[in-house]
């Protein structure tokens, strides 16, 4: 079945310490939909300037989004831009240009409204908020979101988790949404917030899920080398979503399975700058990622 996608589709420049890049596509939802597209057809609901680059909408393209959905505004395109330390795990956003999506509302065409798969990648809760107030046959809704959300749009996040069927966040995000630290007794307290399913991040530490029927506990692919791990974590939801969407049976049995689809292509993804090296993989690459983590785990 599809997949809808909204999120920000943007330009980013990235700084990290061995080289930097300018002007790559980016954007949550950029990472998130061009993931889910190895699986499912994915329709793009975001908008860009009149500045992005034709070369990105050809690369949407290859990937065969629907881009029905995306606008073209007069004005910028969304830039971000960010800084890596050493370690390759904490960043620092050196500036956020929000150019045309300062005032952006998405308007969902028919067939985008009727969609069974929703996956409101990170951007402003009240934009993901609009999208929902949209659609009209959704069968399985996933939020992700982020600390600035948390920071300046608390209520309008709180009003989304009672609409949604899955959270997605990181471990930090997590403690300060509920305030406390332990990721374990962070999560039925996310439950009370609305969420059936919770999906807790925690980078090269793998994730975890929450559902009615207990926890899952999924590995990170093991990488030897991390070039830029921008959009891992959309890249983590929307392969997820993506396999999901594509996936017969129970609901539980088919979450634990796009957890783990999700995490491989996420490793893809740290392994170039920005969509570099997701943009260059085949479905095959994944698979073999997942017969080979799935060996490691076995026991
Ligand atoms: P991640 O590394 O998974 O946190 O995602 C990084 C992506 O998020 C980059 O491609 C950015 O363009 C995008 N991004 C950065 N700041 C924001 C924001 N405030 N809202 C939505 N997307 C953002």
């Amino acid at each position: 079945m599809s997949l809808l996608v909204v999120g920000t589709t943007a330009l980013d420049s990235i700084k990290t310490p061995y080289a930097e890049n300018p002007r790559l596509l980016g954007g949550s939802a950029s990472h998130a939909a061009i993931a889910a597209s190895f699986f499912t057809k994915t329709h793009l609901v975001g908008a860009v300037g009149d500045d992005f680059p034709r070369k990105y909408i050809n690369l949407y393209r290859k990937h065969g989004l629907c881009l029905e959905g995306l606008e073209q505004l007069s004005g910028q395109t969304f830039h971000w831009s960010g800084e890596y330390e050493v370690n390759m795990n904490n960043r620092r956003t050196l500036d956020t240009v929000l150019g045309v999506i300062e005032s952006y509302s998405p308007t969902l065409n028919a067939s985008n409204a009727k969609l069974p798969y929703v996956l409101l990648a990170n951007i402003a809760p009240d934009v993901q908020g609009r999208v929902l107030d949209q659609m009209s046959r959704a069968k399985f809704i996933v939020a992700d979101t982020m600390d600035l959300w948390l920071n300046i749009a608390r209520d309008p996040l709180l009003k989304l988790l009672k609409r949604i069927d899955c959270l997605v966040l990181n471990d930090s995000e997590a403690a300060q949404l509920v305030e406390e630290d332990n990721v374990i007794a962070a999560i039925p307290r996310i439950h009370k917030l609305g969420p059936k399913y919770v999906i807790v991040k925690k980078g090269e530490h793998g994730s975890i899920l929450s559902s009615p029927k207990g926890l899952f506990i999924a590995p990170a692919y093991p990488l030897k080398k991390v070039i830029d791990p921008t959009g891992a974590g959309d890249s983590f939801v929307g392969g997820l979503m993506g396999y999901l969407a594509s996936s017969k049976g129970g609901l539980e049995k088919n979450l634990r399975a796009s957890i783990v689809q999700g995490s491989v292509t996420a490793s893809f993804c740290c392994e170039g700058f920005g969509l570099q090296k997701t943009t260059r993989i085949k479905k095959s690459d994944i698979t073999k990622r997942v017969r080979e983590l799935t060996r490691m785990v076995a026991w």
